[in-house]
């Protein structure tokens, strides 16, 4: 089918109490794992972009391979940009055909970040396409941002409130909830009451960032208290790579590559059909 948009996704996935899996593509066999794993479930995906990943392939090819491959299926499939500060990112993805973008103002202070998250919602809403945005500080790694585990601060509830009220049709909103990007150093520390405070203050569907390390029982917690969107990222690119090391190891000689990309593809579906299953999205369609 063509490609969905996020908000209606993760609208039902909110009322419903269920999570819908959103895996950061790499390349054209990784959003093929996504994209076959979500339709052996039956369920809903999002296939989401760091800024790096779309400056390696560009705009066009993946708007092309991510459409092609939404066609071949009967599962809805959203295209989305993951955290981006860059307005004119924002504007050239939907030009090229993205469902849904996101705008990371979260290194602003709180007035700048409402100003220029504005900038994006009127971009994206104007046309017709979904937006995420994001308060409070998510710590760790991703793409060229980095927060100290230390230094990430927990999303303020009277801030997500009137955050939200400037943006009454956002897509996915992204507050700081103590879970961090990358690999967790230690145990991951979830602010489960802010969570609840916050969703039970604010309509907005929410978004989980930082999911890989997580255990089945805080996932389930998350998605159970209004998480309708949960982003997995690192475990999809170890892998990515995992699926090639891990076929060199037991076959040393083996010099054929698409064993290779059909070991990698496997390994990815596992996982993508993994989260799925762990996030109650199967069959959910
Ligand atoms: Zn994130």
């Amino acid at each position: 089918m063509p490609l969905a948009h996020m908000k209606p996704m993760l609208k039902k996935a909110q009322l419903e109490k269920f999570g819908v899996a959103a895996f950061n593509m790499i390349d054209y066999n990784s959003a093929r794992a996504v994209v076959d794993g979500a339709q052996e479930l039956n369920a809903p995906v999002i296939i989401q972009l760091s800024v790096k990943t779309i400056n390696l392939w560009g705009f066009q090819p993946i708007a092309e391979w991510v459409r092609m491959l939404s066609d071949s299926v009967d599962v809805p499939v959203a295209l989305h940009l993951d955290h981006c500060k860059d307005l004119n990112v924002i504007k050239n993805c939907i030009d090229a055909g993205w469902t849904s973008v996101m705008f990371d103002g979260s290194s602003l202070s709180f007035k700048e970040n409402i100003r220029q998250t504005k900038l994006a919602y009127e971009i994206a809403t104007s046309a017709g396409v979904g937006l995420e945005a994001e308060i409070g500080a998510i710590g760790g790694t991703e793409d060229d941002k980095f927060v100290a585990e230390d230094d990430a601060i927990l999303a303020n509830v009277d801030e997500c409130v009137e955050f939200c009220q400037h943006f009454p049709d956002l897509a996915v909103f992204a507050p700081a909830i103590g879970t961090a990007h990358g690999v967790y150093k230690g145990e991951p520390n979830i602010a489960y009451d802010r969570l609840t405070e916050i969703t039970s203050s604010v309509d907005i569907p929410i978004a989980l960032h930082g999911g890989t390390g997580l255990e089945a029982e805080q996932f389930s917690r998350c998605i159970s208290s209004g998480c309708a969107k949960v982003n997995i990222s690192t475990m999809h690119k170890l892998q990515f790579i995992q699926g090639f090391t891990g076929l060199k190891e037991t076959q040393p000689n083996l010099g054929e590559p698409i064993p290779f990309i059909d070991a990698q593809y496997e390994l990815m579906k596992k996982g993508v059909k993994d989260m799925i299953a762990l996030f109650g999205s199967q069959g959910k369609a």
